[in-house]
């Protein structure tokens, strides 16, 4: 038996942190997998791999990489290419003031990206205008057990005491194996010259985005090793590389949790995470 959820928002108006997450506000009914549209089941397994995808900063095929990130915005925990998942994504749908197919498409997939970038501070921000770069005089370095190979990392003094209490809830969630070398940060805040620098000598830029607009600038965004496809980087664009890390069993449980810590993911990239709950309110 699997769950979906429906919204009882109206219940949690007091509940500052459980606002990051969708799940935080939900409220778990019990439905199967198979209740619901057949022929949109069919179709979602079909465009999962196949529907051109412009939401992000290059072109895409399929939205499996963001299955994951979708089920829990609309509330599932159905596989996408079922009957229930097509209920949850005509609920989510009609919820949203767009077609209640119970399909993907290119409008629905957009208004899901836009969902979560307003979950993300620096996005919204950034649309307008760039934010300040953080004071590094001001950050705090990460331990070495924290820091992925030996690096410096340095955060926002809130960022960080939001990551080591999630990084202890994975670890009694028994999600880091010993030595695992598994949810150490690999990059937190950069410099902004040093970062468009990098970007640039590795060809990384994100159509310049990166190299004028960095959420690490801020001091607010963490890499986390996750894990990687065999052969790849930890920050490997390749999609490849993200469909694997969809599809941990940690990153799942970041898509669960973390908002509880105030932590949201840029959904293109499953490593990439933003303490969105500054406790000064500076984003
Ligand atoms: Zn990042």
């Amino acid at each position: 038996m699997q769950l979906r959820r429906f919204d009882v928002s109206i219940v949690c108006l007091a509940c500052v942190v459980c606002c990051f997450t969708a799940a935080g506000m939900r409220a778990a009914v019990a439905a199967p997998c198979s209740a619901g549209p057949q022929a949109a089941a069919a179709e979602n397994a079909r465009t999962l791999t196949s529907m051109p995808i412009t939401a992000f900063h290059r072109p895409e095929t399929g939205w499996a990489v963001y299955e994951t990130m979708i089920a829990h915005e609309i509330g599932t925990e159905c596989p996408a290419n079922t009957p229930g998942f097509a209920a949850a994504l005509a609920h989510w749908q009609g919820a949203n003031h767009l077609g209640a197919s119970g399909t993907m498409d290119d409008s629905t997939f957009k208004a899901l990206k836009l969902a979560w970038d307003r979950r993300r501070p620096w996005a919204m921000i950034s649309r307008h205008q760039c934010p300040d770069a953080a004071d590094e005089h001001a950050l705090v370095r990460a331990g070495p057990a924290e820091s992925y190979d030996g690096k410096t990392i340095l955060l926002r003094t809130d960022a960080l005491a939001a990551f080591r209490r999630m990084a202890d809830a994975a670890q009694r969630a028994g999600l880091i194996p010993p030595k695992s070398g598994l949810f150490v940060i690999f990059s937190g805040y950069r410099g902004v010259d040093a970062d468009a620098a990098r970007c640039a000598k590795e060809n990384n830029c994100q159509s310049g985005a990166r190299a004028t607009c960095s959420a690490h600038r801020t001091g607010l965004a963490l890499d986390i090793n996750l894990g990687a496809a065999p052969g790849f980087r930890l920050d490997s664009s390749a999609d490849q590389n993200r469909l694997f890390l969809s599809r941990t069993k940690l990153y799942r449980w970041m898509v669960k949790n973390a908002g509880r810590f105030g932590f949201v993911n840029y959904a293109f990239e499953p490593w990439h995470w933003e303490f969105a709950a500054a406790s000064d309110g500076r984003k």
